[in-house]
């Protein structure tokens, strides 16, 4: 047996697995012992592809593998607030996984994305002196439309997993804005201008770690890096749990 605790809550909500959105089994037997399911099936988990190979400096993006450059062609044009990128797999690999767990409720994914970052990340996460896992803020009409934030989720499993304080109290988004899809590049920021602030006035992190479900152009990010920046934040890094290749 695992030495993690069988909840009955396993029983009654069975597991499921993050790519195919089939039950898992909560036990199973491998290697002749009877062990606890995993998070993912196993030849679900083949399906789904980690970035690794070269990744751009800035967003980390995924270069392709015989790039030699050093920042992806969206890095090269745009002047990016952040300071450093993670992502963990690449979005078209898992991206019905990820639209599950932002709109179908499926929050138990997150354990299963959290011990991803932790295998792919941890290590480099571990020595920037992360002081504060802040997740992207959701307009509080919509959070409580939806029942609950995918990206906070994602960052309490993350800060679990790598011991960071979890802090989702630092920011809010004051008003609704318009999905970042419908919009071009001066529309993205001009939606966002004024839509974050800081609700702590005790907030003296000099470096902090956002949290958000996709990266895509990095407009939110940035704006919300801005935001901490005029707090004084010295250093912003993001992580997400999905990206795309450059285009
Ligand atoms: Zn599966
Ligand atoms: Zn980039």
């Amino acid at each position: 047996m695992d030495n993690e605790m069988i909840s009955a809550l396993d029983i009654i909500y069975p597991r499921r697995c993050p790519v195919c959105d089939g039950v898992i089994k909560v036990f199973e037997i491998r290697n002749g012992h009877l062990r606890r399911g995993g998070y993912i099936h196993r030849g679900c988990a083949k399906s789904v592809k980690i970035v690794r190979g070269s990744t751009c400096m800035k967003c980390g993006k995924p270069l392709g593998r015989s790039s030699t450059d050093e920042y992806c062609s969206d890095c090269v044009r745009v002047q990016h607030i952040f300071d450093r990128g993670f992502s963990v797999f690449e979005y078209r690999s898992i991206s019905g996984s990820v639209y599950r767990f932002k709109y179908l409720g499926r929050r138990e994914y997150a354990v299963f994305y959290a011990a991803a970052t932790k295998k792919l990340l941890g290590d480099r996460l571990k020595v920037l002196g992360i002081e504060a896992v802040i997740p992207v803020p959701m307009y509080r009409g919509k959070e409580r439309k939806r029942g609950y934030n995918q990206a906070a989720v994602y960052a309490k499993a993350v800060s679990k997993i790598l011991a960071l304080p979890y802090r989702g109290d630092v920011i809010a988004r004051k008003r609704d804005t318009v999905p970042m899809k419908e919009l071009d590049a001066t529309g993205r920021r001009n939606n966002l201008k004024n839509a974050f602030n800081i609700v702590r006035n005790d907030v003296k992190f000099k470096c902090v770690l956002l949290i958000d479900d996709i990266y895509t152009t990095g407009t939110t990010i940035d704006e919300l890096s801005r935001v901490l920046r005029v707090a004084g934040v010295e250093r912003v890094y993001f992580l997400t749990i999905a990206i795309g290749r450059t285009t």
